[in-house]
Formats: structure tokens, C-alpha cells, sequence
């Protein structure tokens, strides 16, 4: 079975190749000489330019493997499926691709949420959005991709069942930028969606979550304060809190600020819900987003001016020493104070088995929702200032 797959890894390796010295052939034939042979040599720095139809519809919705929208025609909604990574069963993971492609033209933005499967209102806040423009006033092209990790989303809940050696569930977001020949299924899968669809057409792009099964968040924007372009976008939100790190490799938003795209990640609240109110003010941002890239027209909605916006550079975890009934003793977006009690825990007894207090001063982010909680989960986040940073950031996404 491993040798099969193999096998279609390599063959598809051997098409890049074939596909590359066909390049190379008619480059030489046209002018011959070294120069033009070198130049073929260094593969374009935008292999995925050009719109491919695979010929397929489903639902009504064409089928794509490859996506420009410069090709899609102006003043219209486009929707379309891109053709994801093959299943064991042969047959692919679509995912659904909405475009709004202005009249005129102008910067192209991307929302995308469904990198995790149980984030709901990240979904909402990104269909709502779509929904409110109107390609025949627009200037410029919004690109949105709501259900980016399908098989996750089919049992909402945060990680990919891939199929290895029995099921392994993986968080697609540690996967990015993919790779189109790697190893696992959602790995290709990132590959092909970041190489194909949403590298080639941003801009901008903004990666919508919520907190995940079990844990809570507040509305709140991670990314790097330091990157004007991206601390111009994350102020736009009328949202509490900006939590300013960099946080790791491997998630979706750093792997287009690798490549120079500015992208940040919104955090909507708890996962499994749909939080219409929550959402609402992640909807209000992004338009003023796009506001702010010319896209759409008219004055700018309620801002991070327009409320009062706590911003942190870590977020400290409070973590449990003991198995037992979880009684927090504080709620999302308050103030905390260090040595203040935060949390405290009981057995099957009743019996008070440990009590948690905050070691910094900041605001409560993150909270766990499920209310037994065995040693070593995180019960509480506190969005903090650290003067000196040190190591990998873990954060309540
Ligand atoms: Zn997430």
C-alpha cells in the first residue's frame, strides 16, 4: 500500500519534471543558447499564474485545481470548488471558493477560516462579510475559503483524521505552507491549497479561529505588532484585546508573512457555537479592512478607537496540578493582578484539591470551558506585557 502511494508521489514528481523540460524544450527551440537555459533553470517565482478547470461541476460550481482570479470576470461573485488532496478512495476534499471580483480593479484580499474544524463563528464572520459586498462597486478582489480543512469540519472538531497506520489527528495548523508532496494528507493538502489558490491572490489575508473544543477565548487579533501593515489592519477591529507575538511556524498567517503577504489571525470566541454578537464585531473590522485597501467604499465603522483595546505580547497559562471539578473564580476580559486567586479545584469529595493564582498582571483571554480537568491542561490564559522574550510562544488559539 505504502509502495502505491509511493509510486503516485513519484509520478507526480516525474510530471513537475516532464511539465519543467517541455518549458525548457520550447524555450530553446524559440532562441537557443545557454542564457535562455539557464533561465529555465530557476523555477518562476509564481508557478500557480493561470486558472485551471478541471472540467468537473458539482452542485452547479465548477471545479478548479489552480486559480488566477485576474482571469475571472470583473464586477461579479464567482463560486467555485477547488479540487483538494486525493482520499484513500481516490476522490479528492473539495473546498468551496467565493470571489468577489470588483468592477474595477485593486488589492486582493484573503478570508479563510475552517483551518480547524470546530471553529464555527470564525465561519460566520467570514460569510457575512462575503455577503455584504457587491462586486459591481468594488475596486479590487476579496477571495474567501470558509471550509479549508474539510474532513475536520465533517465531524467539527479541530484536527484532520488522516488516514497512516490507523487514524492520526492532525492540527492542520502546524502544517503550513504545505507541501504538495509531503508526507501526510493534510500536509498536501496545505501545499496545494497555499501554492495554487491563496498565495497567488493576496494582498492581504487574514486567517479567521475561535478558541477550540473545551477552551474559551475572548474576541481578540494575534499578530505582530511590529509589521505596520499588519498593526494598521489588527486596529481596525473594534475588538478588546491584541495579543502581539509572532507566535510559530507552521500556522497559516505566518506562512504568508514568510512570504511577504501581511496576514494576522482574528480569535472569535468559543468553538463549536455560532456567537452572532461576537461575530458581528469581526465582520464590522474587516470591512473597515478593506476600506482601508480601497476596496470597498464609505466611512469607516466602530474602530479599536472606539473601545478600550488591551494589548499584550504573551499570554502566561495557568495550568492544572490536579484532577478534579474546575470553579474559576474570574471571566473572560477581566483585570487580574499578580498572586490573585484565578481558579480553584475540587475532587469527588468536594474536597478543594488545589487553588490557582495568576504570576502576572494583565487580562483574562482564555479560559477552560470543560469543566473537569485532569494535571497539566491549560485552565486559564492571561494576556500580559514580558519585557524580555524568550522561546516559542504557545497562545489559546
Ligand atoms: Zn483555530
Amino acid at each position: 500500500m505504502s509502495d502505491k502511494s509511493k509510486g503516485r508521489l513519484d509520478r507526480r514528481d516525474f510530471m513537475i519534471a516532464s511539465i519543467a523540460t517541455v518549458g525548457a524544450s520550447a524555450a530553446l527551440a524559440g532562441t537557443a543558447g545557454t542564457a535562455n537555459a539557464q533561465a529555465q533553470a530557476t523555477p518562476p517565482a509564481n508557478p500557480a499564474s493561470g486558472t485551471v478547470y478541471t472540467g468537473d461541476v458539482i452542485e452547479g460550481k465548477k471545479v478548479i485545481s489552480r486559480l488566477d482570479v485576474n482571469d475571472l470576470e470583473p464586477g461579479k461573485k464567482h463560486l467555485l470548488y477547488f479540487q483538494g488532496v486525493e482520499m484513500p478512495t481516490g476522490q479528492h476534499w473539495y473546498v468551496s471558493v467565493t470571489v468577489a471580483k470588483g468592477a474595477k480593479p485593486g488589492k486582493r484580499g484573503i478570508l479563510t477560516s475552517g483551518v480547524h474544524g470546530d471553529e464555527m463563528s470564525s465561519v460566520h464572520t467570514v460569510q457575512t462579510v462575503m455577503n455584504q459586498l457587491n462586486p459591481a462597486e468594488m475596486s479590487g478582489t476579496v477571495m474567501a475559503v470558509t471550509d479549508i480543512s474539510r474532513p475536520a469540519l465533517e465531524s467539527m472538531q479541530r484536527r484532520w483524521p488522516n488516514q497512516g497506520r490507523g487514524i492520526d489527528l492532525i492540527d492542520m495548523n502546524r502544517e503550513w505552507p504545505g507541501n504538495e508532496n509531503g508526507a501526510t494528507a493534510p500536509n498536501r493538502h496545505a501545499g496545494l491549497l497555499f501554492n495554487r489558490l491563496l498565495r497567488p491572490n493576496a494582498d492581504f489575508a487574514i486567517d479567521f479561529h475561535t478558541g477550540t473544543t473545551g477552551f474559551e477565548v475572548t474576541a481578540f487579533n494575534l499578530g505582530g505588532m511590529d509589521v505596520p501593515e499588519v498593526k494598521a489592519m489588527m486596529e481596525l477591529y473594534p475588538v478588546g484585546q491584541i495579543f502581539d507575538n509572532h507566535v510559530y511556524p507552521g500556522v497559516l498567517h505566518n506562512a504568508f508573512m514568510d512570504v511577504g503577504i501581511p496576514s494576522f489571525t482574528p480569535e472569535i470566541g468559543a468553538a463549536r457555537v455560532l456567537d452572532r454578537e461576537m461575530s458581528s464585531l469581526f465582520v464590522e473590522g474587516t470591512m473597515n479592512v478593506l476600506r482601508h485597501h480601497g476596496i470597498i467604499a464609505g466611512p469607516m465603522g466602530r474602530t479599536g478607537k472606539d473601545v478600550t483595546v488591551f494589548v499584550g505580547n504573551s499570554a502566561f497559562p495557568v495550568l492544572a496540578t490536579a484532577g478534579g471539578l474546575v470553579e474559576h473564580l474570574v471571566k473572560l476580559n477581566d483585570k487580574v493582578e499578580a498572586g490573585q486567586k484565578v481558579a480553584i479545584q475540587r475532587n469527588s469529595f468536594g474536597e478543594v484539591v488545589a487553588e490557582y493564582t495568576s504570576s502576572v498582571a494583565g487580562e483574562v483571554t482564555g479560559q477552560r470551558s470543560d469543566a473537569m480537568s485532569e494535571p497539566g491542561n491549560p485552565l486559564v490564559f492571561i494576556l500580559f506585557n514580558k519585557s524580555v522574550h524568550e522561546g516559542v510562544e504557545s497562545y489559546p488559539e
